[in-house]
């Protein structure tokens, strides 16, 4: 597979090369790799601008890649960046002990969500979501962790199971195997983990009914947004939390990629449903490096107890407390979450109106500035549904064509299109016009 047109990336492709040589892949994160689709090398970037970016072959695009989402504000929030050089500047950057702002960051994150009563800094979604896991087995005393197929909650041994499984590996679609994500976790993790299809009252009701007095926690992503995106179904997570709680286990709402994008306080507030723990990330930190686990005091008091240890050298760090501070302050206009959803709606329901004209089976589900195409008109409810009836090769068809035009967003068929703050109208008007071009050159090639 190639590039259409490569003489406009000779640059990227020489790049790739040269990276190849001193980093293993060339890149340093799976998703940017030839692997995940950046098929036959990843686009080299040269910067970004508010909602645009441009490669190292002077191409320029209208970004829906967004960083695979913490650039809710676009490239370079002047106010961000200026929060971040005043603390370096002024303050320092960390001091292995705790400063005020710490404290003003984590009551602008608890008035936020209403189901988080404490919080606890970390710099990566992976470390949140090892912290919730862990903080559930403590507080329970049990260890079996429900997870979905499809999800991706971090690269952690004891979860990173069952993200996208080849299905001739994956076990019965009622009953999935855990399927390593590769050689290296150690063995016997498995043994921790109930991997159910999602969207399945059933099957969740009947794992509850088998191990309902084992189950630690269940995690779920409240919108599944690492197969694509796909939307609960109707009183799911309601059915999630009703369980957890007569189970006495924990339910833990991934919302790494949902929190401070959907709407300030997360997908959990969209659809009224309070987790006991909760993981932000992307959208907490507006491009910087910051992630966060919360939720009921009585669960996180084992760390006050100094049951269980929460450490980390950079946690809390000046750059990344400066950083969430000051995209929360932003966030707090609900006016301007107003616009991003209009905005984002505007770009999906146009993109499905160019589809069903053309007669292309497809649909654009999301949720806000959040959104995939499925070319297949097959509803998806889980990831085997994704699996079976998507259509990955247009999908492929559909980004190169798209991102010739200059639009850019993941070339993975199960990743997300973001939108930020910094779009415009513009933005999506040329958007809109590049899928004209790009559904006449689909036909044209299939
Ligand atoms: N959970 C979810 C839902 C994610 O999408 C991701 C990252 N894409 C993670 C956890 C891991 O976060 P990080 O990359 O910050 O470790």
């Amino acid at each position: 597979m190639d590039y259409p047109r490569p003489e406009r990336f000779e640059a990227s492709a020489a790049a790739f090369k040269s990276a190849c040589e001193v980093i293993p892949s060339g890149v340093n994160s799976t998703a940017r790799s030839v692997s995940a689709g950046w098929e036959p090398y990843p686009l080299f970037v040269a910067e970004g601008r508010g909602a645009h970016l441009t490669d190292i072959d002077g191409n320029t695009y209208i970004d829906y890649l967004l960083g695979l989402g913490p650039m809710l504000f676009g490239h370079r929030p002047a106010a961000i960046t200026k929060a971040v050089v005043d603390y370096i500047e002024q303050r320092g950057t960390m001091f292995a002990l705790p400063t005020l702002e710490e404290i003003s960051l984590a009551q602008r994150i608890v008035d936020a969500v209403p189901s988080v009563e404490q919080v606890h800094l970390t710099n990566t979604g992976t470390e949140g979501v090892l912290y919730a896991l862990r903080l559930a087995r403590a507080f329970t005393g049990r260890s079996l962790i429900v997870r979905f197929e499809g999800m991706y909650h971090g690269f952690s041994d004891g979860i990173y199971w069952s993200k996208h499984p080849p299905l001739d590996l994956a076990g019965p679609d009622l009953y999935p195997l855990p399927v390593a994500q590769g050689p290296g976790l150690p063995p016997g993790v498995d043994a921790g983990l109930l991997i159910l299809p999602w969207n399945d009252q059933a099957a969740l009701e009947s794992a509850f009914t088998r191990h309902g007095d084992e189950i630690a926690a269940v995690i779920t992503e409240p919108i599944m947004c690492n197969t694509g995106c796909i939307i609960p179904e109707p009183g799911y997570l309601e059915v999630m939390r009703r369980l957890s709680a007569e189970a006495g286990s924990l339910l833990i709402f991934d919302e790494v990629i949902t929190g401070f994008r959907v709407a300030l306080g997360g997908a959990q507030s969209l659809y009224d449903v309070r987790p006991d723990l909760s993981v932000f990330a992307k959208g907490l930190g507006g491009g910087f490096p910051v992630a966060a686990v919360g939720g009921r005091r009585d669960v996180l008091q084992l760390v006050d107890d100094g049951v269980v240890s929460m450490a980390g050298t950079y946690s809390g760090n000046g750059i990344a407390v400066a950083a969430a501070s000051k995209a929360i302050e932003l966030l707090a206009n609900e006016a301007a979450f107003g616009e991003l959803r209009a905005l984002s709606d505007r770009l999906r329901t146009g993109l499905q109106l160019r589809f069903d004209a053309a007669g292309m089976a497809s649909q654009v589900v999301g949720v806000g500035p959040l959104f995939q195409v499925w070319f297949t008109t097959t509803p998806i409810r889980s990831y085997r549904d994704a699996i079976r009836h998507a259509d990955q090769e247009t999908f492929r068809i559909w980004w190169e064509e798209m991102l010739v035009r200059g639009v850019l967003f993941h070339p993975g068929a199960l990743e997300n299109v973001f939108l930020s703050f910094a779009h415009q109208e513009e933005d999506v008007e040329r958007t809109l016009q590049a899928a004209e071009g790009a559904i006449v050159a689909m036909r044209a090639r299939r």
